[in-house]
């Protein structure tokens, strides 16, 4: 039996066991995460992980605790004064600082603010996805962004993430044989 011979080997080549890459992987869930934001516009999710691939904490974009999401403003402008950003929320809710081994996945670009505040608490590595309207609205803020990166020795990348995976009819299968999906 050759797999006795080299078990890894044998599951590593196991077609059973393809998984998504560690980048899809936190970037599928930061996106899971993100339908929780009561934003009504656009739903952010930041979610920080260890060397060892263990989740520090995560965030989604949202109102403070206390107000009912019921209350999100219809009003654009007015509903982005009150919005707690993702990436605040993921360091309010992580449970230590970050330190230059951790990755932050964000389901986008950040602003300034929550960059410099990621990078106050400890971030050295930014890995944004790249998703449409990437870069529409704040070019002149992902300048500065990038700026500011540069000085602070920040690690800040793009990823334009594949989501296949979530979507595999394996997963649904499996999802509805449990009885968590309704057929
Ligand atoms: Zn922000």
């Amino acid at each position: 039996m050759s797999y006795l011979k080299n078990p890894l080997l044998e599951i590593d080549s196991n077609p059973i066991l393809i998984r998504p890459s560690w980048d899809d992987y936190f970037f599928g869930l930061a996106f899971l995460i993100s339908q929780r934001s009561s934003d009504w516009s656009t739903k952010h999710a930041a979610i920080a992980v260890d060397k060892n691939h263990k989740v520090i904490g995560f965030g989604y974009n949202g109102l403070v605790r206390g107000v009912d999401d019921g209350q999100v403003p219809r009003d654009r402008n007015e509903k982005n004064r009150w919005m707690i950003h993702s990436e605040v929320n993921l360091i309010l809710n992580s449970y230590r600082s970050f330190n230059d081994t951790d990755s932050i996945y964000i389901t986008g670009i950040p602003c300034l603010q929550c960059t410099s505040n990621l990078i106050q608490h400890g971030a050295k590595k930014i890995i944004m996805a790249d998703r449409r309207g990437y870069s529409n609205p704040p070019l002149t803020q992902l300048k500065d962004i990038k700026k500011l990166c540069k000085k602070c020795k920040i690690n800040l990348k793009t990823v334009k993430p594949n989501l296949n995976w979530l979507y595999e009819e394996k997963l649904k299968r499996e999802l509805t044989d449990l009885c968590f999906i309704t057929k």
